[in-house]
């Protein structure tokens, strides 16, 4: 075990649980971890005040893995959470962390599958039932007797909850499950509602809250992202074709991905290093001082392994992962803007993050404005300026030293100095695109409109176990939707939210029912429901978008 999963370590967790999260690769528990994980342990009832980024699942998580008896096959955890999504996201998590503990299984219960199944899974013996409110009432209207061994209570996002209007279904709940169990409740808000709820049905709950205290933030410029968690490394691959940067610094949250995300930016050609917390410490300095001297330009690290690095002449820090609080924001962003220099930090945000992304702005008392990913025009000036700048040095005295070789290998081979000076930037650019077409085939297809809100579709994102994977072809889709291009793309003046309004009007969608809309320099793509679509896109024949027909068509990727 190395010296940073002390920090787990020191909680008592069952042993397997440990080893689950040794494997899952955290170094350290969030700060929320930390407060929470011995209330929950001790069987109080809490009310925790955090939100998504924070790793307020494991928070709860792991106490209630530790608690339950795996030897009891009966339901003894129930999370309750306001969408599909999240139960789905909550339940991988519980999947993961419970992964070498035998004999738990964790089922989901949600609305839009068959109720068979998600019954007949908790009879089988599911331990931990994650579930949204609406179904499992459904299910109590069957069985009333379904959640009456439960004796651990999660309510997750309470507050979207009642948003959502729970709050019958929540007192139906409530009352199918035994008065003596640990009832635990966490909300980004705590708004009178939800007060009264904790009142009624929380028993002398312990707070907990992550304290903020306003930070400082000086000769830093700050910006922003907003991605999709599976789309970050192609992200972090466009953004470092336009940023100037010297020497710059990536945080990731676990391990793995920092070896995967530096071993994408070597395969990218770039001097990069991953550094956590398995790596030995004269390795460690090794890496720093490759950083410090110029044989590396990137470090991809988690947040304990970067402590104390200090390194003149980082210019960038790129968050890849969210930091867990404002304070450990601002003390990655630290990293560079030393000894009065500039320097440039950006935040990838994914949708489910930008409560986090508020709550930075709020303690640090500054807007991170927000960028978009650079389209192909703006990494084509990006190569040239680079090449123009290799080679404007070179011209003043080439002449004189070579000139003489030209005039003879023109006249050898027969062309012209354009001819010869065309070929030879081709043999010393080495094959890397420099005309906007090539440029298009080689980049990934990532969407230059934000992301938009928390479809289902995102549920595979921000899982425990996820690393960083790149995706050069189109994301999967979603269950149930169709992938659909258009000719048009961003050269015909489409953003996507034209393409948004015209669907929405012209097919008389729900919003909800248009997935991702990807708008690249010749065409764009659509995520449209599969129920229908012949239908709709009959309906959309006729519709035009900035003047020009739409022509929406089914897209095979093969
Ligand atoms: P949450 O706030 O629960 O949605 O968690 C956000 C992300 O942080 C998830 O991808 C978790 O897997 C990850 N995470 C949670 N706790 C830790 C930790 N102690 N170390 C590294 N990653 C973590």
């Amino acid at each position: 075990m190395t010296q940073e999963t002390g920090g787990f370590a020191a909680f008592n967790l069952n042993p397997n649980i440990l080893a689950a999260i040794i494997a899952t690769g955290y170094e350290e528990p969030s700060a929320i971890q930390q407060q929470s994980i011995p209330i929950i342990m001790a069987g109080h009832d809490m009310i925790g005040q955090a939100q998504t980024g924070t790793g307020k699942t494991a928070a709860f998580a792991l106490p209630i893995l530790h608690r339950i008896d795996p030897a009891k096959r009966e339901p003894q955890a129930l999370i309750l959470a306001p969408t599909r999504e999240l139960a789905l996201q909550v339940a991988t998590a519980f999947e993961t962390y419970s992964k070498q503990m035998p004999g738990v299984t964790v089922v989901a219960v949600y609305g839009g599958a068959p109720m068979g199944p998600q019954l007949k899974a908790i009879r089988n013996g599911a331990q931990i039932v994650v579930a949204t409110p609406g179904r499992l009432c459904d299910h109590l209207r069957r069985d009333e007797k379904v959640l009456a061994t439960v004796n651990h209570l999660v309510l997750d996002e309470a507050d979207e909850m009642l948003k959502l209007g729970f709050m019958d279904d929540l007192e139906v709940i409530f009352k199918a499950m035994p008065a003596t169990r640990q009832t635990v409740l966490f909300s980004a808000t705590l708004p009178q509602s939800i007060r009264a709820i904790a009142e009624r049905h929380l028993r002398d709950p312990q707070h907990v809250k992550i304290q903020t205290k306003t930070q400082t933030v000086t000769a830093i410029e700050q910006a922003h992202l907003l991605v999709h968690a599976d789309q970050k490394t192609s992200a972090v691959l466009s953004l470092l074709e336009v940023e100037d940067f010297d020497a710059l610094i990536m945080f990731v949250r676990t391990k793995q991905a920092t070896l995967d995300l530096a071993s994408a930016l070597e395969a990218k050609g770039y001097k990069a290093a991953a550094l956590n917390g398995d790596i030995a410490q004269n390795q460690r300095e090794r890496v720093i001082d490759s950083l410090k001297d110029g044989r590396l330009d990137i470090v991809v690290a988690t947040d304990v392994a970067a402590r104390g690095l200090d390194v003149p002449r980082i210019t960038h820090v790129f968050n890849v992962d969210m930091p867990y609080d404002p304070e450990s924001y601002v003390h990655r962003i630290g990293r560079t803007g030393r000894a009065g220099r500039e320097g440039r930090a950006l935040l990838l945000v994914t949708p489910r993050e930008r409560r986090m992304l508020q709550v930075i702005e709020r303690v640090t008392g500054q807007k991170v404005a927000e960028v978009r990913l650079p389209d192909s025009q703006a990494v084509l000036d990006a190569r040239i300026k680079k090449l123009t700048n290799s080679l404007a040095p070179l011209v003043a005295d080439a002449e004189a030293s070579h000139g003489e070789l030209l005039d003879r290998l023109t006249a050898d081979i027969g062309c012209t100095p354009r001819a010869l000076a065309a070929a030879l930037l081709r043999k010393a650019t080495n094959g890397q695109a420099l005309t906007l077409a090539a440029i298009e085939k080689e980049r990934p297809l990532v969407p230059n409109n934000a992301p938009r809100g928390d479809r289902p579709d995102r549920s595979s994102s921000d899982r425990p176990d996820r690393g960083d994977r790149e995706r050069r072809a189109p994301m999967p889709l979603a269950e149930g939707r169709a992938r659909c291009r258009t000719a048009l793309g961003a050269r015909d003046g489409i953003a996507a939210k034209n393409l948004l309004g015209a669907i929405l009007n012209e097919g008389g969608l729900a919003r909800e029912a248009i997935g991702r809309i990807q708008v690249r320099d010749s065409f764009s793509l659509v995520e449209l429901p599969e129920d229908g679509l012949e239908r709709l896109l009959a309906k959309l024949k006729d519709t035009r978008v900035a003047g020009k027909q739409l022509k929406l068509r089914r897209y095979r990727e093969d």
